[in-house]
């Protein structure tokens, strides 16, 4: 799978985008991240990329020309089942299915905003707006690179251990993993649970189960259509 990122910054991704299962996976040809400087597809000597909000309003907006050029030229050398995505904290939110569903396409291409964000009419030429989270960002970059590993992930392949994948947190559900523990067994009196020593496998499923149940209702009980005080008179 091919991930094409448009940026003013996309130097700030190769580090993060290169390390660990991204890094592998890429050596191993299974994932392709190109990174491109928006500034390669504006047509003026000074290569801007922004400009003043009509209307007025504070701060600068980004220009509708070079992503759209950018978007087509990259299309021109990419998959015919590619999607196109606008970070925006204005966007739908990004899920863990969406990963699923995404890591089948040939490629993504991952549009940055910067400053105030983007011309509205940028979204004319994307598939969809998406938001990592209910929050501000400084750019899109970070956002690109969280759709990108989350993703990658879901690609065959990409992680080594297929059940590794199905043990985390909403994994075909809306539920988050069960609570796991490594060496030692016991550290500054709090002890691993008994059952996941026991070696009786059954029974660990069943604990993990019942664990990931619970953690879920406590940190998340939205996920479960649950409000914060249902799962509080419950204990
Ligand atoms: N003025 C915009 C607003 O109020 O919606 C915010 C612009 S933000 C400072 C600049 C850029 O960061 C956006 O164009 C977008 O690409 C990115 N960004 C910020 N927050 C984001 C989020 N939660 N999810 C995805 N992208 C985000």
């Amino acid at each position: 799978m091919r991930f094409d990122i448009l940026s003013i910054f996309p130097g700030a991704l190769r580090g993060l985008l290169s390390v660990g299962i991204l890094g592998q996976a890429q050596a191993a040809g299974l994932i392709d991240v190109r990174l491109h400087d928006l500034r390669a597809f504006t047509d003026d000597p000074h290569r801007i990329v922004d400009d003043r909000p009509y209307g007025g309003g504070a701060g600068m907006l980004m220009k509708v020309e070079p992503f759209v050029r950018g978007i087509e030229t990259i299309k021109a050398d990419s998959g015919s089942n590619v999607r196109t995505i606008l970070l925006s904290p204005q966007g739908r939110l990004f899920r863990q299915s969406d990963a699923a569903d995404w890591a089948r396409l040939d490629g993504l291409i991952l549009l940055c905003g910067r400053y105030e964000g983007v011309d509205e009419r940028v979204i004319g030429f994307v598939d969809e707006e998406i938001s990592i989270g209910d929050y501000v960002l400084a750019g899109g970059e970070a956002a690109a690179a969280v759709v990108v590993e989350a993703t990658a992930r879901m690609t065959p392949g990409v992680v080594g251990k297929f059940d590794s994948i199905e043990s985390d947190s909403f994994y075909e559900k809306p539920r988050l993993g069960a609570p796991q523990y490594t060496r030692p067994p016991e550290f500054r009196g709090l002890r691993v649970p008994e059952v996941l020593l026991s070696g009786d496998h059954a029974k660990i499923e069943a604990f993990r189960e019942a664990e990931a149940w619970k953690k879920t209702t406590r940190n998340r009980p939205e996920l479960l259509g649950l409000s914060l005080e249902e799962t509080t008179e419950d204990g």
